[in-house]
């Protein structure tokens, strides 16, 4: 029974987050951009220049690999972090435990959801999980 009692976040708080997360959200989505716009921007002069330009690369092509997959885990780790807002976006509307903690259901305190609002972890279980 006191489960059903868990008091879940009033609509006005869940308006709230729900706006932090959409701004989150573009945030993360103006850097993917970027980031994929950096990617593209590594062969100069496009697909017609790759010929003339072969030899170059390949002395060059160390640094480049090692360049890249800087950015590639960048890029994927934003990416994950935007999968994560979507899931988060759901359940702020969806979900009466979103706020909750999935291990010990305490009520996530509204300035952690404030900083990462797509948690789902109070920090005491964050900290055990690391
Ligand atoms: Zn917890």
């Amino acid at each position: 029974m006191a489960e059903n009692k868990k008091k879940g976040l009033t609509a006005k708080e869940r308006k709230h987050f729900r706006e932090l997360i959409l701004k989150k959200r573009e945030e993360t989505m103006e850097q993917l951009d970027e980031k994929r716009l950096s990617f593209l921007d590594n062969s100069p002069g496009g697909n017609a220049q790759i010929d003339s330009n072969y030899a170059y690369h390949m002395a060059d092509v160390g640094t480049d690999a090692q360049e890249r997959e800087k950015a590639f885990m960048h890029y994927s780790r934003e990416y994950k972090y935007l999968n994560h807002l979507n899931e988060a976006l759901n359940r702020v509307d969806n979900d009466p435990e979103y706020g909750f903690c999935i291990e010990c259901g305490a009520r996530i305190p509204n300035e952690r959801l404030e900083e990462v609002p797509h948690t789902r972890h109070c920090v005491d279980c964050k900290s055990k999980i690391k």
